[in-house]
């Protein structure tokens, strides 16, 4: 099997101000092309530590991605840095030339006197035409057939450059290995307790399948990775018996998302949907609203955070407010019933809670939430406990909020009771 490593380059990466997304996308393309991701490495702008990421990713790979600092600043500093390390003199390269020009005369623009920099290449690099900005990725493989690629930092000129060059070159290199990896993603059981319930299923893994997890509030997404030529075979296995453990745990597959998987719902049963929103502040809905299509199905919401607004526009009984509480079962209900006959919706959802870190009493600790179900001739409520952290709480509660909608709804159905 291929072993690749990644080299990212830029003090803005190390310093927090940017996150690295170059180095995930990378390392999903190149799990996609069969290869092993060896090491993923950051490293600042300067020439010593560019040579040492550079030494460091050859020790394990034989494929090495570098991105960033290929730019014409004073700061990008990778070409001389990767030509000093491997011992090559730079040249100007007309190919290169002939990227900046052509870049510019797409912007309309006439392009720079002296490029500089961006037209200098290590000797025996080959240039790889970048199609959306001026500096060219470089490709170089040895005499001991090792590759090293270096593309720009910007992510949009680094994928257009892989894409039209880089994964077509290593997949004729090196084919498509045989490895599988498949994602199923369950929703409102944590980790721990899916570990425990999956432990039979993993105990017995043959050595070439393995299954991680990878949590998320409210959520667990599960991954299969098999390799070898049975790989197809034993991931579809594995599936089926994490199926008819987890059930209806179970919400999607790959990248599917909750809302989406709602909003699949809801449209095939030809139904549409209110929300009204205390704890979570409007973020159910704007979840279901990133979903495109989803002004077939959903009507609208109200935030209704005090209590003044859940009994005003959501006709919450102030008794109840003040017997039971703003998060309570029967507030949960009414204010679900309360928006779903207010915007004439097909679902009247609701969400009530104490997302914390204060407000909480021993009877309502903190993470308490009721969530509200109103459907035709049906109004309940569901209570879910989460953790300390206000942002946390407020994504767990989104899942949950969606979740009741999905189990409503869906074949898994009935099963709607505390997670
Ligand atoms: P340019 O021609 O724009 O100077 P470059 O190859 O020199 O390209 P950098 O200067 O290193 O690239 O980075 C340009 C910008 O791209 C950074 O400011 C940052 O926003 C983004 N960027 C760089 N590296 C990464 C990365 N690993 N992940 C995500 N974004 C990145
Ligand atoms: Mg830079």
């Amino acid at each position: 099997m291929t072993r690749a490593a990644i080299l990212t380059i830029g003090h803005e990466l190390l310093i927090g101000q940017v996150i690295d997304t170059n180095a995930a996308w990378l390392a999903e393309e190149l799990n996609r092309l069969g290869m092993i991701v060896a090491a993923s490495l950051t490293v600042g702008d300067a020439s010593g530590a560019i040579r040492w990421g550079v030494e460091q990713g050859q020790s394990c790979s034989e494929v090495l991605i570098v991105t960033g600092g290929l730019g014409p600043t004073r700061d990008d500093i990778t070409r001389e840095s990767v030509a000093d390390y491997l011992g090559l003199p730079l040249q100007d390269s007309e190919l290169a030339l002939e990227n900046v020009r052509a870049r510019y005369a797409s912007w309309g623009h006439r392009p720079p006197q002296d490029p500089g920099r961006l037209i200098q290449v290590p000797v025996g690099f080959e240039v790889l035409f970048n199609p959306v900005g001026t500096a060219p990725g470089l490709w170089y493989q040895d005499g001991g057939g090792r590759i090293i690629v270096l593309l720009p930092g910007v992510p949009a000129e680094m994928k257009a450059i892989w894409s039209a060059h880089v994964g077509p070159r290593l997949t004729a290199l090196y084919g498509r290995s045989a490895i599988m990896h498949r994602t199923l993603r369950t929703v409102g059981l944590g980790e721990t307790i899916i570990q425990q319930k999956l432990e039979r299923v993993a105990d017995g893994l043959p050595r070439s399948v393995q299954l991680a997890y990878l949590p998320a509030p409210n959520q667990v997404r599960l991954r299969i990775t098999a390799h070898g030529n049975d790989a197809a075979r034993q991931v579809a296995r594995l599936e089926d018996d994490i199926r008819r453990v987890l059930g209806s745990c179970l919400y999607g597959v790959e990248k599917e998302r909750l809302e989406e998987v709602v909003g699949a719902i809801l449209r095939e049963a030809g139904l549409t949907i209110a929300v009204a929103e205390s704890c979570t502040g409007g973020r159910v809905l704007d979840r279901l609203t990133n979903v495109p299509g989803a002004s077939d199905y959903i009507k609208g919401g109200i935030v209704a955070y005090s209590n003044e607004v859940k009994q005003r526009m959501l006709s919450v009984d102030p008794a109840i407010l003040q017997t039971e509480g703003a998060v309570s079962e029967e507030t949960a209900r009414q204010m679900a019933a309360g928006i779903r006959s207010q915007l004439e919706a097909d679902i009247g959802l609701s969400v009530t809670g104490i997302a914390g870190p204060g407000g909480g009493t021993a009877t309502k600790p903190v993470g308490l939430v009721w969530i509200g179900y109103a459907a035709s001739g049906r109004v309940e409520a569901h209570q879910r406990r989460f953790g300390q952290n206000r942002l946390l709480n407020k994504e767990r509660c989104v899942m949950g909020v969606l979740d009741i909608v999905r189990l409503n709804l869906s074949d898994a159905g009935a099963h709607t009771g505390p997670a």
